[in-house]
């Protein structure tokens, strides 16, 4: 099996996000994932040579693209994609209440 053909299999395996009983995940996050466009290697080298994030992402909310971009409705803030990436250029970030999402109280602040 060839690259391309086993990122196809790849991508026809992974599930699409949907609203279910709960209504989005994402109102479930506490930590949001930020990427850093400068450290992402994809973005960097203008390929897609990594996509760890996407590939890792059990929610299937990241895209294989340039840049990855993260489909903040459905994100829970696991943080697996920012633990897998190998340029750490992603931060997980506390949520405001303000920001529309997370259940954090008003008084939390980011993590930097
Ligand atoms: S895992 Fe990190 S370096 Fe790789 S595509 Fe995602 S953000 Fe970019």
């Amino acid at each position: 099996m060839d690259e391309e053909e086993a990122s196809l299999k790849i991508t026809a395996s992974k599930q699409v996000p949907v609203t279910g009983e709960a209504g989005k995940t994402g109102t479930w996050r506490t930590f949001r994932p930020v990427i850093n466009l400068d450290a992402c290697t994809v973005v960097k080298k203008q390929d897609l040579v990594c996509n760890l994030c996407w590939l890792y992402c059990p929610e299937g909310v990241v895209t294989r693209a340039i840049p990855p971009e993260i489909d903040l409705d459905y994100c829970k803030g696991d943080g697996i994609c920012a633990t897998e990436c190998p340029a750490n250029a992603i931060e997980m970030v506390r949520e405001k209440e303000d920001e529309g999402y997370g259940n954090a109280p008003e008084n939390m602040e980011e993590l930097t």
